[in-house]
C-alpha cells in the first residue's frame, strides 16, 4: 500500500525546480529517494555535477517545500551525483572534453585549468588534464610532477600521471627537461591525436585540456580529432588581451565549439598591506567580449596562486580560503553547471521533443 505522508512529499518535491533548468526535480529524474518515518523525511538528490554550484539552494529549496507538508517535522536531504554523457561521449569512458584557451599568453590560461581541475576532482569528479599547450608545457611542474616519466601499460598505452586526484599528461612528462620542441604542424596533429586516443584515461567526467595560446593547428587538430563539449577563454581585462581573445571565440564559433564562459583572470589586486582595491588592468573589462557570453568568474592577482603553482600544488587545494581560491573554485563549479544545462538540455530536448515548452539553452 502507498504511503500517503511519501506521496505528498513526492508532490511537494514536483514543486521544486532545478534553478538551471527550470523543471521540477522529479520529472527530471533527480530524486534518487524519498523516505517517511516518524514525521522525518528522507530525501536524496541525485545531481548533474558533484560540482553543482546550486547544491545549497537545491537543498534550502527542497528543505522549505518538503517542510510545509503536514505531518513533516524535519528533513534531512542527502545528494549523490552523476554527470550525464552526451549523446555522443568525447572518447570511450571520457563523458566531456573541455578546452581552456586563450587569446595570448601570459595570461594564466594553464594556472586557471589546473585549478579548474584540482577543484572538480576535489568536489568528487573523476578528472583528467591534458597538457596540449605543446610549446609551453607547464601542467608537469603547476601539478608537482615536473620530473615525473609517463610510462607505458601492459597494452602499450600511455599511463596518466596522476597528483592532486587529477590524471594528467604533458609533453613535458616525455621529453627531456628545458628541450625546445621544434615540432612542425602534423607532428603536433599526431600527438595531440595519441595524448587523446593512445593514453588510458580510464573513465572521466571531464577530461580539461590545457591549449596552447592563440589561435593555431593543435587547437584546431583538437576539435576535428574529438567530439568537445566546450571551451573556456581565459583573458586579463585590458584591451590588448580582449582583442585576441575575441579571435580565440570566433577561431571556435566556427569550429562549431561552443564557448562556455570566460574566465576574467588577473582581474584586480588586493593590497594586502593596506585592503586597497587596485583595478591594475580594467576589472570587469572582459564584459567588452559581449554580453553572450558568461563571465564565469574574477580571479584577483593573488602572489599565493604564483607561488601555489611554483610549488606544485594547485592554489585552490594549498590556499583553499583565499579569495582567488574561492573565484577559481566558484568557477569550476559554475562550468561543471554549464556543461550539465547542456547536456540535459540535450537529452530532455530529444527525450521530450514533443513537449511544447522547450528549454532554453544558456
Ligand atoms: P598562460 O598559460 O596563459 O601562459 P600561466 O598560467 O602560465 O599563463 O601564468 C603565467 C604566470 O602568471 C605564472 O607564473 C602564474 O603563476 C602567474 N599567475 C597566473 N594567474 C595568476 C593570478 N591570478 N595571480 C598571480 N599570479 C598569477
Amino acid at each position: 500500500m502507498r504511503d500517503p505522508a511519501l506521496d505528498a512529499v513526492m508532490e511537494a518535491l514536483k514543486t521544486v525546480n532545478d534553478p538551471e533548468l527550470h523543471r521540477d526535480l522529479v520529472s527530471l529524474g533527480m530524486i534518487e529517494r524519498a523516505e517517511v518515518s516518524g514525521g522525518v523525511a528522507a530525501v536524496k538528490v541525485n545531481l548533474t555535477t558533484p560540482a553543482c554550484p546550486l547544491k545549497g539552494k537545491i537543498e534550502g529549496d527542497v528543505r522549505e517545500a518538503v517542510m510545509a507538508v503536514p505531518g513533516i517535522t524535519d528533513v534531512v536531504v542527502t545528494f549523490g551525483a552523476m554527470v550525464r554523457a552526451p549523446s555522443q561521449p568525447a572518447l570511450p569512458g571520457v563523458k566531456h572534453v573541455l578546452l581552456v584557451g586563450s587569446g595570448k599568453g601570459g595570461v594564466g590560461k594553464s594556472s586557471v585549468a589546473v585549478n579548474i581541475a584540482a577543484a572538480l576532482a576535489r568536489d568528487g569528479a573523476k578528472v583528467g588534464l591534458l597538457d596540449a599547450d605543446v610549446y609551453g608545457p607547464s601542467v608537469a611542474h603547476m601539478m608537482g610532477q615536473g620530473a615525473a616519466k609517463v610510462t607505458a601499460n601492459a597494452e602499450r598505452k600511455m599511463q596518466p600521471i596522476e597528483a592532486h586526484g587529477v590524471r594528467f599528461i604533458s609533453m613535458a612528462n616525455l621529453s627531456p627537461a628545458g628541450q625546445a620542441l621544434v615540432w612542425r604542424g602534423p607532428m603536433l596533429h599526431s600527438a595531440v591525436q595519441q595524448f587523446l586516443k593512445d593514453a588510458a584515461w580510464g573513465d572521466l567526467d571531464y577530461l580539461i585540456v590545457d591549449l596552447p595560446p592563440g589561435t593555431g593547428d593543435v587547437q584546431l587538430s583538437l576539435t576535428q580529432t574529438v567530439q568537445v563539449t566546450g571551451a573556456v577563454i581565459v583573458t586579463t581585462p585590458q584591451d590588448v588581451a580582449l582583442i585576441d581573445a575575441a579571435r580565440a571565440i570566433d577561431m571556435f564559433r566556427k569550429a562549431s565549439v561552443p564557448v562556455l564562459g570566460i574566465v576574467e583572470n588577473m582581474s584586480y589586486f588586493v593590497a594586502p598591506d593596506t585592503g586597497l582595491t587596485y583595478d591594475l588592468f580594467g576589472r570587469g573589462g572582459s564584459r567588452k567580449l559581449g554580453a553572450e557570453h558568461l563571465l564565469l568568474g574574477e580571479v584577483p592577482i593573488d602572489m599565493e596562486v604564483r607561488k601555489d603553482s611554483d610549488a606544485g600544488v594547485p592554489a585552490v587545494l594549498a590556499h583553499p580560503d583565499s579569495v582567488a581560491s574561492a573565484a577559481l573554485t566558484q568557477i569550476a563549479r559554475n562550468l561543471a553547471g554549464q556543461v550539465s544545462v547542456r547536456s540535459m538540455a540535450q537529452s530532455l530536448q530529444q527525450s521530450l521533443a514533443d513537449l511544447p515548452d522547450q528549454l532554453t539553452v544558456v
